[in-house]
């Protein structure tokens, strides 16, 4: 009889949680912020120090994007045999792995050399994209070298990539992050230095704290990962790289790599 009870009393109660009357929660606010997003790449071939940095994107559980140049003489034809296993791990860790050139050439001085698309493609896209392929790669997305695009030619390039990153450490009128909103073309992006010589946390946090207000995408770039601040300006250190993904997290802005980033 008590065990009668207390069962009767337990699915008087049950049903008094399951009345339809309770009022499905808010979502309207939350659906309504704009997306707020920030890609970190980093380019060219240098392997050594990314690995030895991993950690720091694991620890955050982010994914960033690495442009590629020179994949066949410096990463699967390196004399340092342990330099394409070390590049395995950063593939295995789910980066997205994007294309730099074969040889990291100047796009805008062959063009001005005279050089067509045809021979641009030939000598600087083909070849390391093959090769990417062949060692079961997949870019789809590419910087220029140098930030030297060519407007004729990245119009040719949507034939092979989703979408182009150009690069830039130059400010305007002492203004450098937030001028990001000056460039919105659908296919040709701006990666924005965070390099040692360019970073700066203050005009940062203005610029993240607009973001996650207004929603947006920012691309932000650099090349080495060194143990501390170097005289390497094309670097950024452990700390201030830690400092920046906190900076990102704590707004809840999203990072995201270059291939799956909105750009709305
Ligand atoms: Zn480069």
């Amino acid at each position: 009889m008590l065990r009668l009870l207390l069962t009767l009393s337990l699915t008087l109660l049950l049903l008094a949680c399951s009345s339809d009357d309770i009022p499905p929660p808010i979502v309207e606010e939350e659906a309504a912020k704009p997306k707020a997003e920030v890609v970190i790449s980093f380019d060219d071939a240098l392997v050594n120090s990314w690995h030895a940095n991993r950690d720091i994107f694991n620890n955050f559980n982010v994914k960033v994007t690495f442009f590629i140049t020179r994949f066949g003489s410096d990463i699967v034809n390196n004399p340092d045999r342990k330099v394409y296993a070390k590049f395995q791990d950063i593939v295995a860790d789910g980066h997205e792995i994007a294309f730099h050139g074969t040889h990291h050439s100047n796009a805008r001085t062959l063009f001005d050399d005279g050089w067509t698309f045809e021979d641009y493609y030939k000598a600087e896209i083909e070849p390391a994209m093959t090769m990417m392929k062949e060692y079961g790669l997949n870019p789809t997305t590419f910087a220029y070298p140098y930030g030297r695009d060519v407007p004729e030619w990245t119009e040719k390039l949507k034939a092979t990539f989703a979408r182009v990153r150009d690069f830039t450490s130059h400010s305007v009128d002492g203004e450098f992050y937030v001028r990001h909103r000056f460039y919105n073309d659908d296919f040709l992006k701006v990666g924005f230095s965070i390099d040692q010589h360019k970073l700066d946390f203050d005009e940062l946090a203005l610029v993240l704290d607009d973001l996650a207000q207004n929603g947006g995408t920012l691309v932000l770039a650099t090349h080495l990962i060194t143990e501390s601040r170097s005289d390497n300006q094309w670097s950024i250190s452990r700390d201030d790289l830690i400092e920046l993904l906190s900076m990102i997290q704590n707004r809840d802005i999203s990072i995201v790599t270059f291939k799956d980033a909105s750009f709305h």
